[in-house]
């Protein structure tokens, strides 16, 4: 019987105990894949499809390709390989032409599942083994005896799952969803867009994206969803654009004030370069109007950004306003605060440490500090952005190595003050399309120099067999009073079978370097053990440090000059280019050497732009491409860019129309008033992430 509802209530926000067949048990499941409600559930897209359009059958299947059967099982076996001791379950199976086997290593209880008679589709690679055609591996599907021919003959949604639940029942479930309430799905989006992109409604598009009746179809639908996903992200931000203009003012910084200038012309031991006055010119046109700066920093890695951030941070306090300086890890904030903090007591400031380890007193302290204005600049991690910390007057926020952190998080730490001008800072460099898009309009600084003497660092793919080599190197380079990192990728053993530890390579270099003092920096240290390792390595009490990549982000020790990175191909091309530049930072030659096999192509051509450039520029576009963009600035994870469809990379185009057509809505209705359904939907997609003011 169906029910009926009243009409304002919106019935996709119904839970998806509403279906037929979800108890409290099978909710939960779902609420692992992040389904809710019957609205998450018709978003639950396929990972991927299986086209059983072309079921083939036994009799011509080709050996070493993949291939969809139907087939009965006859019966199903245990055993155990002679030669690793794996265990095997074999299945003997019949599509009626002839007998095949299906074989699976190391699953447990398949033989319950796959009792004789059953009907499973099967998909995997195809072998001969002995003139017997074999199934190595192959996913499989129960296809009982009847109910389910709409499963035969299609393309048929693969979903994503979660231990417990299984993929017949989903995919029944959303043909349930599918059928009951698509006829409840509104259409949002203005007609004219859809007209003008030759996309879809959003019905169409839902249900043909769960059951594509083929790729053009497929592809269609596809479009239609990564618009919807690229235009909301574009005009949440030009909404919020809009209401910047419109809102509270930001405060004016007063430029070439006492601070800013004793600090650059007193506590600095060199001269600015070109790159880093004409960086700061661009961030004082910014900060001295009552708009608020909203500026991307580009520079390498060593370019100088910390200084700039400082002297910005200055023109805040000269103005009568605190700063906020925000980077990814501790022993990061620690750096800074204790270099920083030198800086401030010549100038009787004052600054303040907040980060997750501090003790419930000193956060107090801390908190106190903050809020009565008594620090003026403020370093620390995400431990900023918590809900207790309170500034008096908040004039300027800086957040360090941009690309591990969100534009969540960005926004969370503005909104800690009135308006505040926000500056972020980044080494990793972010193709300008892909800026824009999930930055909206920031503007734009690049530091396209680097500080005088510095040499290009040397970069050196070497294998281990040449090890002696590289110890010797080590050794006349430690004994000239220069200072060594040597990184591995993971800390024990037990994570994995081929990388080597770096408990194990510490004990093996303390060894080998027994005249020297060598040192270990790892992530399971505590953060004072760890702060402890990098400050003794700064101190020069340590020649040697061996690390895992804690060390990758920002830490600035002039004298190490030469970098090892062990078992490399595990690192990401911007994460060995960060790695990297943490020697060479000083005037001393820096050298880097990346260890070890490069078992895929991909790693081979990761190697081979290292070693050919230390741009990074050059080094972020190759990533972009071999990567993806989620990856490298940091956003997929933090749900604003969270795309379920849209890919950066390949829906550039569809990225550009989007934008278009958001900026164009937005200047003919601001408020989107003109538009309520569109509006709705982007407060609840986007409203509180980009804290939109609109009334819904
Ligand atoms: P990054 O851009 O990687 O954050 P830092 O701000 O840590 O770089 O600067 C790297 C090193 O270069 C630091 O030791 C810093 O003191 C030094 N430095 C910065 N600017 C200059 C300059 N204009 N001349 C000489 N050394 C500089
Ligand atoms: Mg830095």
């Amino acid at each position: 019987m169906k029910k009926v509802y009243p009409p304002e209530e919106n019935v996709l926000d119904r839970s998806i105990r509403f279906l037929k067949g979800v108890g409290p048990k099978r909710a939960a499941l779902l609420i692992k894949l992040g389904v809710k409600t019957i609205e998450d559930l018709l978003f639950l897209f396929p990972r991927r499809y299986e086209d059983r359009r072309h079921i083939t059958p036994m009799s011509s299947i080709e050996p070493d390709t993949f291939a969809t059967l139907l087939v009965r099982v006859v019966g199903v076996e245990k055993r155990t390989t002679r030669k690793r001791n794996l265990e095997l379950t074999i299945a003997t199976i019949t599509d009626g032409s002839q007998i095949a086997q299906a074989l699976w290593f190391n699953r447990k209880r398949l033989e319950n599942i796959l009792l004789p008679g059953t009907v499973v589709a099967l998909y995997g690679k195809a072998r001969k083994s002995f003139g017997l055609l074999q199934v190595i591996n192959p996913e499989f599907e129960i296809v009982e005896a009847e109910g389910s021919p709409e499963e035969v003959g299609k393309i048929v949604p693969v979903y994503p799952l979660t231990e417990g639940l299984n993929q017949r029942w989903l995919r029944l479930l959303v043909r349930q969803a599918l059928m009951e309430y698509l006829p409840y799905v509104e259409e949002f989006m203005p007609p004219e867009i859809l007209a003008r992109n030759g996309l879809p409604s959003l019905k169409d598009a839902l249900l043909g994206y769960h059951y594509p009746d083929d790729e053009r179809c497929w592809k269609l639908c596809r479009k239609r969803l990564a618009f919807d996903e690229l235009f909301l992200l574009q005009l949440g931000l030009a909404v919020k654009k809009t209401q910047l203009k419109n809102e509270a003012k930001a405060p004016r910084l007063s430029w070439h004030g006492p601070l800013q200038r004793d600090f650059i012309e007193r506590c600095l031991n060199f001269e600015l370069t070109g790159a880093q006055r004409k960086v700061l010119q661009e961030i004082a046109d910014d900060v001295t109007k009552d708009v608020p700066m909203n500026r991307l920093l580009q520079g390498d890695v060593g370019s100088g950004k910390t200084v700039i951030a400082v002297a910005a941070m200055l023109a805040s306090a000269d103005a009568g306003f605190q700063s906020a300086l925000m980077v990814p890890t501790e022993v990061l904030a620690k750096q800074h605060y204790s270099k920083i903090s030198a800086w401030l007591d010549e100038l009787n400031l004052k600054a303040t440490l907040l980060t997750s380890s501090l003790t419930p007193q000193e956060r107090q302290k801390a908190y106190d500090d903050i809020k009565m204005g008594k620090s003026n600049i403020v370093i620390g991690t995400h431990a900023l952005i918590q809900e207790g910390v309170e500034f008096q007057r908040l004039g300027l926020v800086v957040i360090d190595e941009q690309h591990r952190f969100g534009v969540l998080q960005r926004l969370t730490l503005a909104d800690k003050g009135k308006c505040p001008h926000v500056l972020v800072m980044t080494a990793t460099p972010i193709p300008r399309t892909l800026a824009l898009t999930v930055y909206g309009d920031l503007s734009v600084s690049v530091i396209d120099e680097l500080p005088p003497g510095r040499s290009p660092i040397k970069t050196q793919w070497i294998r281990k067999s040449r090890l002696h080599d590289l110890y010797q190197f080590i050794k006349d380079r430690l004994s000239l009073g220069e200072q060594a990192y040597w990184v591995c990728p993971l800390i024990d053993e037990s994570e994995s079978l081929d990388a080597t530890s770096v408990l194990e390579r510490y004990e093996s270099l303390c060894e080998e370097f027994s005249g020297f003092k060598v040192g270990l920096l790892h992530g399971r240290l505590d953060v004072a053990g760890k702060y402890e390792a990098y400050e003794a390595f700064v101190r020069h009490e340590m020649d040697l440090l061996v690390a895992t990549s804690v060390i990758e982000v920002g830490v600035d020790v002039p004298s190490a000059s030469i970098i090892v990175i062990e078992d490399a191909y595990r690192f990401g091309l911007s994460q060995l280019h960060q790695l990297r530049g943490r020697v060479g930072r000083g005037s001393i030659k820096g050298f880097c050497f990346l260890l070890g096999e490069a078992p895929t192509p991909e790693a081979k051509r990761r190697f081979k732009v290292l070693c050919s450039t230390n741009d990074g520029f050059v080094i972020a576009e190759e990533d972009l491409k071999l990567r993806g963009p989620g990856a490298f600035c940091g956003v997929r994870q933090h749900g604003i860019t969270d795309f379920k469809v849209a890919d950066l990379v390949k829906d550039v185009e569809l990225l550009q129309k989007a934008r278009v057509e958001a900026q164009k809505l937005v200047s003919a209705d601001p408020m989107l008033s003109k538009n309520p359904l569109l509006k709705r939907k982007l407060l609840i997609t986007l409203g509180e992430a980009l804290s939109l003011a609109l009334t819904a």
